[in-house]
C-alpha cells in the first residue's frame, strides 16, 4: 500500500512516529559523511529530512549524498522529534524532522542561476529571466496565495450583490482611456486592425443598455504608455458597472468589495470611507490622491506674501501664480542637507525653488529672511502658524507647480518627522473632478477620465461657456496616497454625449467613426448608469506589503515592456508579415 503524499510544511510534533511520503524540491544539503540533511520544499512549506546509515540504510544515504538544490525528489520516512537543542524556531516544522528510508529522484536539476530563497542577491533581471525559479521563493508564493484569496473574495462579494461576471472581447476597437492602443493586424481584412482593450468601458456601458443592470469582470487591460516603475503595459482591473444607481450606490458596492479584498490581508477598511471633493483635496493636500494617515494640511500664504517685497513671491503673484506652504510641526530640527534635498524635490516639479523658515528656541531663521525683511518674514511665519520648534516650507509659482511640489514635500516631511502611522490605513473618496483638463501646449480640452463621463447636471451649460469650470460626476478611491480606482456616472443621453464630444473637438463624423456603436446604443433606451474600475494589481501589491507590482504579477514585463523569460516582443517570420499584408520594417538603429 502506498502512503498518501504529505504536504511538507504541515508536519508537527503531533505527527511524531508517523510514516510519511514527501514529494518536492531539494533546498539545502548538509553533508556530514555519515549523516546527511536535506531540506525538502513543496507548496506548503519546508521540512528537514535526515539520512543516516543506521536508520536509513546505505542506498538512501548514497543517493542523498548526490542530491543537488532544486532536484525533484520523492522521500519516504518517519517523523521524529528533534532534541531540544536542535529545534529550529524559524520554520513551522522546526520541532521535527523526517528520518528517510527511501529517496527517488523524480527529476534532476541543473545548478540554478540563484537559489529560490527569500533573501536573494539575484538582480531583478535574472529573477525575471528565470521567473519559474523566482516564483519558488516563499514570499512570491505567498503573494499569489493572497492574490487568489483577494480575487475570490471580490468575486464572492460581487456575486452576492447580484453582479454578473461577463467577459468582453480582447480583439476590439479602440477605447479612449488616454493611452496608445496595442494594435493587432487582421489577416482576413488586410490593412485593418483590432485594438486590444484599454478597458472594457464601452462594452460595460452597452451591457447596461442590454439590461444586465449589474456587471463586473476581472478584466485584462492594455495600454501602450511610456512605462514608469509602477506601471505595466497589461494589467488587471476589477471592472464594475451598474444601472439606475447614483454615486452612493457605487460607493457602497466598492467599499464592500475593498473591505473584503483587504480583509484577506488582515487590513481593516473603516467604512464609510472619508470623502472630499477634488477642490478640497487640492486645496488641503495639493493632490487628488491624498494620504490621510496624517494631517499636515497646506496653507495659503498668498495674502501675507503679497505684502512682502521678496522677488520670488512678487513674481509668482504678479502672474497667475500663488504662494502656498506647509507647516511641519516639530520640523525645526530637519537638517540642512534634507532641506537642500527638498529644494531639489521642489525643483523637480518645476518650482524655481523652496523657501524654508524655522523657529527654534525663540529664534526665527531662514535664508530668505534678509531679502524678505523682518516684518514681512514675521508675517509669513504667522500666516503659516509656525510655533516654536516648527518648520515652514513655502513654494511660489503657478498653482499646478505649487500643488505638485508641496504634495511631494508633504509626503517627504511626514516620513521625516515620523508622522505616518503605518499600522493604520486611510481610504477615501475624491469626488467632483473637473470634467476636462487642458493641454498646456495646444490649448485643447481633453477628458480628465474618458469622454463618457457625465457632467454634473448643474454644470451642463458650462460645456459651451466655460468647459474648464464644468465638474464631472467622477470619483476616485484612494488608499494611503495611492489611487486604487476611478470611475464615474456616465452620460446616458445621446444629446449630452454629443455636446461633450463637441466641447472636446470631436466632430460628429469622428465620433460616429470611433464610437458610433455606443452613440447608437444610447438611442435605444439606455438606463442611467455608472461604475468604476479598481486596479487589482495595485490592491494586491499594497495588501501583500510588496514594493513592486512585479511582485504580484506572475509574468510581468520590465519598464521597457519586455518579457525577459519569453523574450517578447520578438521579430516574426517574413511569411507571417506577408499573410498580414504588412511590409517588413527595419528596426531603428540603436
Ligand atoms: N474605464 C475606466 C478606466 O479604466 C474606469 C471607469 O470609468 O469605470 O479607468
Amino acid at each position: 500500500m502506498t502512503t498518501a503524499r504529505q504536504p511538507a510544511g504541515t508536519l508537527t510534533a503531533a505527527d511524531t512516529g508517523r510514516k510519511v511520503l514527501l514529494r518536492g524540491w531539494v533546498g539545502r544539503r548538509r553533508d556530514l559523511g555519515e549523516l546527511i540533511f536535506l531540506t525538502v520544499r513543496d507548496r506548503s512549506g519546508i521540512v528537514q529530512v535526515l539520512f543516516d546509515r543506521a536508520r536509513s540504510g546505505d542506498e538512501p544515504v548514497l543517493r542523498a549524498g548526490d542530491a543537488r538544490p532544486e532536484d525533484v525528489v520523492e522521500i519516504e520516512g518517519e517523523v521524529v522529534r528533534r532534541g531540544a537543542a536542535q529545534v529550529n524556531r524559524e520554520i513551522p516544522t522546526g520541532e521535527i524532522e523526517i528520518v528517510a528510508s527511501r529517496l527517488e529522484f523524480l527529476a534532476r536539476a541543473e545548478t540554478p542561476p540563484f537559489l529560490p530563497e527569500d533573501r536573494t542577491n539575484a538582480t531583478e533581471e535574472l529573477r525575471l529571466q528565470y521567473r519559474y525559479i523566482d516564483l519558488r521563493r516563499p514570499t512570491m508564493l505567498q503573494n499569489f496565495v493572497l492574490r487568489d484569496e483577494i480575487a475570490f473574495r471580490v468575486r464572492r462579494t460581487l456575486h452576492e450583490l447580484g453582479f454578473l461576471e461577463v467577459e468582453t472581447p480582447m480583439l476590439t476597437k479602440s477605447t479612449p482611456e488616454g493611452a496608445r492602443d496595442y494594435l493587432v493586424p487582421s489577416r482576413v481584412h488586410p490593412g485593418k486592425f483590432y485594438a486590444l482593450p484599454q478597458s472594457p468601458q464601452l462594452f460595460k456601458q452597452i451591457l447596461m443598455v442590454s439590461g444586465f443592470e449589474r456587471y463586473f469582470q476581472i478584466a485584462r487591460c492594455f495600454r501602450d504608455e511610456d512605462l514608469r516603475a509602477d506601471r505595466q503595459p497589461e494589467f488587471t482591473q476589477i471592472d464594475i458597472e451598474m444601472s439606475f444607481g447614483t454615486e452612493e450606490d457605487v460607493f457602497a458596492v466598492v467599499e464592500a468589495v475593498l473591505a473584503a479584498a483587504f480583509g484577506a490581508a488582515g487590513i481593516e477598511a473603516q467604512r464609510p470611507f472619508t470623502r472630499l471633493t477634488y477642490a478640497e483635496a487640492m486645496e488641503r493636500y495639493g493632490t487628488d490622491r491624498p494620504d490621510l494617515r496624517y494631517a499636515l494640511p497646506l496653507c495659503d500664504l498668498a495674502p501675507s506674501a503679497a505684502g512682502s517685497a521678496f522677488a520670488p513671491f512678487q513674481k509668482a503673484l504678479a502672474g497667475e501664480g500663488t504662494v502656498r506652504g506647509l507647516r511641519v510641526p516639530g520640523g525645526a530640527g530637519v537638517s540642512r542637507k534634507k532641506l537642500d534635498e527638498w529644494t531639489e524635490t521642489a525643483r523637480s516639479y518645476g518650482a524655481s525653488g523652496l523657501v524654508w523658515a524655522k523657529r527654534a528656541g525663540g529664534e526665527s531663521s531662514s535664508p530668505a529672511r534678509k531679502a524678505m525683511g523682518d516684518a514681512a518674514f514675521e508675517k509669513l511665519l504667522a500666516a503659516g502658524e509656525i510655533a516654536d520648534g516648527d518648520l515652514l516650507l513655502a513654494v511660489a509659482d503657478r498653482a499646478p507647480v505649487v500643488c505638485a511640489a508641496l504634495a511631494a514635500l508633504r509626503g517627504a516631511a511626514a516620513r521625516e518627522i515620523g508622522a505616518i502611522d503605518t499600522s493604520r490605513h486611510a481610504f477615501c473618496w475624491v469626488t467632483e473632478f473637473p470634467l476636462f483638463g487642458r493641454d498646456e501646449k495646444t490649448g485643447a480640452w481633453f477628458p480628465m477620465n474618458h469622454p463618457f463621463t457625465s457632467p454634473r447636471m448643474e454644470d451642463l451649460d458650462l460645456l459651451e461657456s466655460d468647459p474648464g469650470g464644468a465638474r464631472a460626476r467622477a470619483y476616485d478611491v484612494v488608499l494611503d496616497g495611492e489611487e486604487l480606482g476611478s470611475g464615474s456616472i456616465r452620460i446616458h443621453r445621446a444629446d449630452v454625449q454629443e455636446r461633450v464630444f463637441r466641447a472636446l473637438g470631436i466632430t460628429e463624423a469622428e465620433g460616429r467613426e470611433r464610437f458610433g456603436f455606443l452613440l447608437e446604443a444610447l438611442q435605444y433606451g439606455a438606463p442611467p448608469h455608472g461604475g468604476i474600475a479598481l486596479g487589482l494589481d495595485r490592491i494586491c501589491m499594497i495588501a501583500a506589503g510588496a514594493s513592486s507590482l512585479r511582485d504580484v504579477i506572475a509574468f510581468p514585463k520590465t519598464t521597457s515592456g519586455s518579457d525577459l523569460m519569453t523574450g517578447s516582443p520578438s521579430p516574426v517570420a517574413p511569411e507571417q508579415l506577408r499573410d498580414l499584408a504588412i511590409a517588413p520594417v527595419r528596426p531603428p538603429e540603436s
